[in-house]
């Protein structure tokens, strides 16, 4: 072979490999930048496909240390101790749940223990939905209903957010909640978007139907509603209202 020849392309050198912002180790991780959701999202703002389909590429993961998050290169000062503890450990050793949804339950944890409880719940949410995935309702549920308490348990909701917990309990099939927050979110006077979208929730959980459902079935034709489109956008729940307008083709 010439000795111009271009050197055969080689895998870097461990040490120039992305490092564990935990505990230092080098391993070969996936950026990944999603194209946009192309169908209307569920009605727990898990979004349509293409994006659907690609949970296995939202988080990284440490095959150190087990630390799992969005960019392992980053992590919150106190996420060490967290992922040294007992209960990290204990969580990704967890051989009955699905490898994929302790991923997520170990960020939902590192989050958790870090005091970003919101942002835990909706970790945790995603790992209920790898478990409808798999067929496995009693994860599923059991995940939605800690979804749930981790955003009670933090700052107040807003309307976008209530309509997830109220999502969550209905799937969850916990009846009672679920009609009593739908109710108190209807009376609030929300945005008309997500009074549409309360009022679906408050339909199925009337029928006690626990199934999935997506936001495109919250609304109806726009043929149908000619003045939708002059209405004036109320800043409250404005994020689920742009988003709606967006999936509708109205944004
Ligand atoms: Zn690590």
């Amino acid at each position: 072979m010439p000795a111009s020849s271009p050197a055969p392309s080689r895998p870097p050198a461990a040490e120039t490999l992305p490092r564990c912002a935990v505990c230092g180790t080098g391993s070969r991780q996936q950026p990944f930048r999603p194209n946009p959701p192309e169908q209307a999202p569920d009605l727990d703002l898990r979004p349509g496909e293409p994006v659907r389909s690609t949970m296995a590429r939202w988080l990284q993961q440490c095959p150190s240390c087990g630390y799992a998050a969005p960019n392992i290169t980053k992590a919150h000062p106190a996420a060490a101790q967290a992922v040294a503890a007992a209960p990290f450990r204990a969580l990704l050793a967890e051989a009955g749940h699905p490898p994929l949804a302790r991923r997520f339950l170990a960020w939902a944890h590192v989050l958790e223990e870090t005091g970003a409880l919101h942002a835990a719940a909706e970790a945790t949410l995603q790992a209920a939905w790898v478990a409808d995935d798999l067929g496995r309702d009693d994860l599923a549920r059991m995940w939605r209903l800690e979804a749930v308490a981790l955003w009670r348990g933090g700052p107040p909701l807003d309307a976008e957010q209530t309509v997830r917990v109220i999502d969550a309990l209905r799937r969850a099939e916990a009846w009672p909640d679920a009609a009593a927050t739908a109710e108190a979110l209807g009376l609030s006077d929300p945005p008309e978007a997500v009074a549409q979208v309360v009022g679906l929730e408050s339909r199925l959980i009337a029928a006690r139907d626990a199934g999935r459902h997506t936001v495109a079935s919250a609304l109806p034709p726009p043929s149908r509603r000619p003045h939708v489109s002059h209405q004036k956008v109320v800043p409250r729940g404005e994020g689920l209202v742009a988003k709606l307008r967006r999936w509708f083709g109205r944004g």
